[in-house]
């Protein structure tokens, strides 16, 4: 892309409704622009991260198991009924009434219509287990939008849910989802914590939220700081293996962790003071399980193999994609801006062209361009005639992982400038050097 025919609306002075770092930094990079109290358009720059982040919780979706839909974001009020939700709700539910004086509603949440779905197709439990997923904008009156897409109104999840014949087929979709998540984070470069969550009328212990650590979280934690050295599953995790799933969630939740609200100081107090964290952390998952919650009332039987009509029991698990953005960035910045990690970045990398209209500058640019975009380096090229200072500190400012900076003077020894933005360490290499190095990553 050359920044010269992009749209990328970049804010100079900090916006004063910004309290935390990362809508500061949204909003400067041009990445969101607020429509109404809790309710954002992406701009291209955001929606590119946001692509990144879906296929990435996609591929690791996929990759357990799960198979993707899409459901609507308006639901009949009638659905709801059936579940007893739609008086529960209350004010987070925004509801609307068409023209014949029909009751619909703005899907904050799917379970209902998802069990309607299976109720209409699913008979026995030879077609179990079943994982459905979406991803897709939900609804919710939250009483304080606040700090971005961070807490919106409208904003995007994805919301999986888990059909299975009993609690141990269940148990074993929960663990697959569980190892999914943790895979999910590492890709988008968080280092995430699964911790113990409120149960509530269901009881047990399959509720975990997700939990990336930042200073600005709205959560308070506690957790044992073995959690910040753990290993995460790799691509060859075998999803099909439900020892090796259980072994997994076994190891990822024997030390503490809980959220204030499930906090016990009892238990808390047997892990060593010195591997003691307690922190703030932003949720950034959730997964759960709820057994016949919903298939009970609502209808959603299988045949067992003994021949009897059993409920199925359901788990959902959801991730907040938009959310996801703004707690990478509250993880990953500095001063000058954000710092993508690779695997989310816009842009794999921006070139410089600090003159253009300069004969050299603009072969060698457009060249790097091409070179870049043959070894799969999405590139950004700024073309633009801003002088030199605000061109590094837009680069700075939108994170691309490498900024490679081509001048006159450099061409004149053959050179151009590399500069990671991570690291902030600068290199002068051949363009050929330049291009292999950051393809490497790509
Ligand atoms: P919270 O406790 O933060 O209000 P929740 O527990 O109500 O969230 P869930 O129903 O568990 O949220 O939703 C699943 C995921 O959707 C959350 O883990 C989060 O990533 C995302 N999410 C929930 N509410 C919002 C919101 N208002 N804005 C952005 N993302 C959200
Ligand atoms: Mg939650």
């Amino acid at each position: 892309m050359r920044l010269s025919r992009y749209f990328l609306p970049l804010l100079k002075e900090n916006p004063k409704e910004a309290e935390i770092v990362s809508h500061r930094l949204m909003l400067r990079a041009g990445m969101i622009r607020q429509q109404a109290a809790g309710i954002y358009s992406m701009l291209p720059l955001g929606k590119r991260v946001l692509d990144k982040v879906c296929n990435i919780i996609r591929e690791e979706q996929n990759r357990s198991g799960a198979i993707e839909i899409l459901m609507p974001t308006i639901q009949s009020a009638d659905l709801w009924r059936e579940s007893g939700r739609y008086d529960d709700y209350g004010k987070e539910m925004l509801r609307i009434t068409d023209r014949h004086e029909r009751d619909l509603l703005y899907g904050p949440t799917n379970e209902e219509m998802v069990t309607d779905i299976f109720r209409s197709y699913v008979r026995s439990y030879k077609d179990l287990p079943l994982n459905l997923y979406h991803i897709q904008w939900k609804f919710r009156d939250e009483i304080r939008p606040r700090f971005g897409v961070m807490r919106g109104r409208e904003f995007l999840m994805k919301d999986a849910y888990s059909f299975d014949l009993d609690f141990e087929g269940a148990r074993a979709a929960y663990n697959r989802m569980f190892v999914a998540y943790l895979r999910t984070f590492e890709r988008c470069g968080l280092k995430s914590i699964p911790m113990r969550a409120d149960t509530g009328p269901i009881g047990g212990d399959l509720s975990h939220e997700f939990i990336v650590l930042a200073d600005t979280g709205e959560s308070e934690v506690f957790c044992h700081r073995d959690y910040l050295e753990m290993d995460v599953p790799g691509a060859d995790v075998d999803f099909t293996d439900d020892a090796q799933m259980a072994s997994i969630v076994e190891k990822w939740t024997t030390p503490y962790a809980a959220t204030d609200e499930m906090h016990d100081e009892a238990e808390w107090e047997k892990t060593p003071i010195p591997e003691r964290l307690s922190a703030r952390g932003i949720e950034v998952g959730h997964i759960f399980h709820f057994g016949t919650k919903y298939s009970e009332p609502m209808g959603a039987v299988v045949t067992g193999p003994d021949g009897k009509q059993h409920a199925v029991s359901m788990g959902s698990y959801g991730i907040g994609p938009t959310r996801l953005i703004a707690a990478i960035i509250e993880a990953s910045h500095d001063d000058n801006g954000i710092i993508w990690p690779e695997s989310v970045a816009p842009f794999g990398a921006g070139i410089i062209n600090m003159k253009p209209g300069d004969a050299g500058c603009d072969s060698w640019s457009d060249d790097l361009y091409a070179k870049f975009a043959a070894a799969g380096v999405d590139p950004l090229l700024d073309d633009t005639h801003e002088r030199a200072g605000a061109k590094f500190a837009a680069m700075d400012l939108i994170g691309l992982p490498w900024q490679v900076t081509v001048g006159p003077r450099g061409i004149g020894s053959g050179v151009v400038e590399v500069k990671n933005r991570k690291s902030g360490e600068k290199q002068e290499l051949s363009p050929e050097a330049a291009v292999n190095l950051i393809a490497k990553g790509a």
